[in-house]
């Protein structure tokens, strides 16, 4: 009943070439999960083209602002990526939360800004190190929700994904469980309420296709939200195949 969703983050890497060679290596034949694939801003016509080709692929991108337009240097509105046949978007991913101080009342306009226009906004929520061995995982991570939930309206949730992603096991090799991840992801479902049956909720964290199918076992987990590893197109089209 959920489609199975695999998103590349390539977060500020790549080059022209990098887009170029990545799409003539990926193979996706028979997939029947979706996948998105979300450069920085530069590449998002590039991509565009190669999103083009390949029926199962949409074009994501990183981040965008709460603004529709005006005097807001180096930002890009979900109206500009719409014109680029921008499909989702990220937000609130923890390196915007640390790095930029983007807080969850930032993001959760962010993620309004992108509904309205139509796109179809990635959340990432989760823990860092400390928050989890305080016992706080699920505390900070309804929180992270709420700021969402108190803001939209309807069934908004509906149309987003949510993505699970511990900040302890962005970049560092190191994996939630799959168990550990499926019992925070069961949490996040029943946040969501009744639109959460429908959610496509994504585990983030040093993915790989090594432990991909033991994370996409466990019922609550719906794809992956891959940063690393979706910089090697075979070793991310091996994901997406353990996804479905
Ligand atoms: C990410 O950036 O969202 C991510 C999950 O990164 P990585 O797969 O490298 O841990």
């Amino acid at each position: 009943m959920r489609t199975p969703l695999v998103a590349a983050n390539w977060k500020m890497n790549g080059s022209k070439t990098f887009a170029e060679r990545f799409f003539s290596d990926l193979n996706l034949e028979a997939l029947a999960s979706e996948v998105v694939v979300c450069p920085p801003f530069p590449y998002l016509s590039l991509v565009a083209q190669g999103v083009e080709d390949k029926s199962a692929l949409s074009l994501g991108a990183q981040n965008l602002s709460q603004e529709s337009s005006g005097a807001f240097t180096g930002e890009v509105s979900a109206d500009m990526l719409l014109d680029w046949n921008v499909r989702y978007v990220i937000v609130g991913h923890s390196e915007r939360r640390s790095l930029y101080a983007e807080t969850s009342e930032l993001v959760a306009k962010k993620y309004v800004a992108a509904q309205e226009a139509g796109l179809i906004p990635i959340l990432c929520v989760g823990e860092s190190l400390e928050e989890r061995e305080q016992e706080r995982t699920l505390d900070v991570i309804a929180a992270q929700l709420k700021a969402v939930s108190d803001i939209i309206e309807g069934d908004a949730w509906k149309h987003s994904v949510v993505a699970y992603e511990p900040v302890w096991a962005i970049g560092t090799g190191k994996t939630a469980t799959p168990e550990e991840a499926q019992s925070v992801h069961r949490f996040i479902r029943a946040e969501l309420g009744e639109a959460g049956a429908e959610v496509q909720i994504l585990y983030g964290g040093s993915v790989k296709s090594a432990n991909a199918s033991a994370l996409f076992a466990q019922a609550d987990i719906d794809g992956a939200l891959v940063g690393g590893a979706s910089l090697d197109a075979k070793e991310f089209a091996a994901i997406c195949r353990a996804a479905g």
